[in-house]
């Protein structure tokens, strides 16, 4: 096959997956907008979809125990391990098309193009299609990609959405069995890895002026509420010298985290911050506020949460005030496969004489998946870095560059385990 033709049926392929971004979109619970939650009619005919098109490319397909929706590409060898690539179906409330999306779609293409040229794997690729990663409708975020890893926690089944409804209500509404879903677990030794494509949801790549990205690791993260007690006053009669103000001592915590997290080259984030009693007349007696702290590194991480702890801890005691930390949330870094990064830079190369990695700030598929293998993703550019929003927005001239480099780097993991 020439490189013009390859070229052309990378650029068909493109487009495909573009315009099917389109079709999945009007599967919605929304007149104005998408959204498709966890076990309803919406990822039923989301499923049914995705399976015609798995079909169409010859793939054998199927749903798993918790609503996971797979095609096989297989290989001669019944015996042979798995790769998965994939990503998932459901979306948040008024999302955009292509956040999950894109990276199941991006595997049902890649299936077309080897069948383009008949090409044979040594391992069973398999494409997956995960049925909730957003947690939207019970509340627990993973939850397809959690089943596969065998991270599913049997009292799962007993939450409820906003309805009232279980999730076990729910499974069998879908024609699934809650108590069966263990059986979705994967074995790990039967398995190669797991890869993802996925939009950056983040600024970076358009910045850098480039259409993928190869990710380093997925960011653990810590939260904490942060508690700073002082003394409330009258905001008339209270001279500035005998204060001992909660908001202005919070405040200069809160650009002293701004700074560490600058001076560490990491991300600190203070979302949420009230102060009491609240008054226009009254000296803050009491100020709460929240810290997210983020970083592919969990050494760094921990090491910034104690400079962080000393450094507030010496502002509030300069201004005669207490303040106490509770951690809220632990998760730590995931960090993504040294030979899978390779291959896609070696591919980013070929393509372009240069490969540009970065760490995945938001949470993946790719973290649970990573308990039972070694994972990869590849982030495409996003514009504005917008996600989570209707202007989510790619390009089909950006979608072929991740094609290719996913198509390289699949056929020279194909070499690599032939010899
Ligand atoms: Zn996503």
């Amino acid at each position: 096959m020439t490189a013009q033709l390859s070229r052309e049926r990378i650029m068909q392929a493109a487009q495909r997956l573009y315009n099917r971004c389109d079709q999945l979109a009007e599967i919605s619970a929304l007149d104005n907008g998408v959204l498709r939650a966890y076990l309803t009619p919406e990822h039923q005919q989301a499923n049914t979809l995705v399976v015609s098109w798995m079909v169409s490319e010859g793939m054998r397909s199927w749903v798993d125990q918790a609503g996971n929706v797979w095609g096989r590409y297989a290989s001669a060898n019944p015996h042979a391990k798995r790769l998965i690539i994939g990503s998932h179906l459901d979306t948040i409330p008024n999302a955009g098309k292509y956040d999950g999306i894109v990276g199941v779609l991006a595997g049902i293409e890649l299936v077309a193009l080897l069948n383009a040229k008949s090409t044979a794997l040594p391992f069973h690729l398999d494409i997956v299609g995960f049925a909730d990663e957003e947690g939207v409708r019970f509340g627990k975020t993973l939850l397809g990609s959690a089943a596969i890893a065998g991270g599913w926690q049997p009292e799962w089944q007993t939450l409820a959405d906003a309805d009232g409804i279980t999730m076990a209500q729910a499974f069998s509404t879908f024609g699934l069995v809650a108590e069966d879903v263990h059986r979705a677990t994967l074995n790990p030794e039967a398995l190669l890895g797991y890869w993802e494509l996925h939009i950056e949801q983040g600024p970076v790549l358009e910045e850098q002026g480039l259409a993928v990205g190869i990710v380093t690791g997925i960011a653990g993260a810590r939260r904490f509420n942060i508690t700073v007690t002082g003394h409330a006053g009258h905001a008339g009669t209270v001279p500035m010298t005998l204060r001992q103000d909660a908001t202005v001592g919070a405040a200069e915590m809160v650009q002293t985290i701004e700074q560490l997290a600058i001076d560490h080259g990491l991300v600190a984030t203070v979302g949420q911050f009230a102060v009491k009693p609240g008054g226009v007349n009254v000296i803050a007696g009491q100020a709460v506020f929240s810290l997210d702290i983020r970083s592919d590194d969990d050494a760094l991480r921990d090491r910034v949460v104690e400079k962080i702890t000393s450094a507030i801890q010496a502002i509030a005691a300069r201004r005669k005030l207490t303040v106490s930390l509770e951690q809220t949330h632990a998760a730590n870094a995931v960090l993504c496969d040294h030979a899978f990064r390779q291959l896609f830079s070696l591919a980013c190369q070929q393509m372009t004489a240069s490969s540009f990695s970065l760490v995945s700030g938001a949470g993946h598929d790719a973290m649970a998946v990573a308990s039972i293998c070694p994972v990869a993703m590849l982030f495409m550019r996003c514009k504005k870095g917008i996600s989570h929003h209707p202007d989510e927005s790619i390009t089909v001239e950006d979608t072929a560059v991740a094609l290719t480099v996913l198509e390289q780097a699949l056929l020279s993991l194909s070499n690599q385990y032939k010899t």
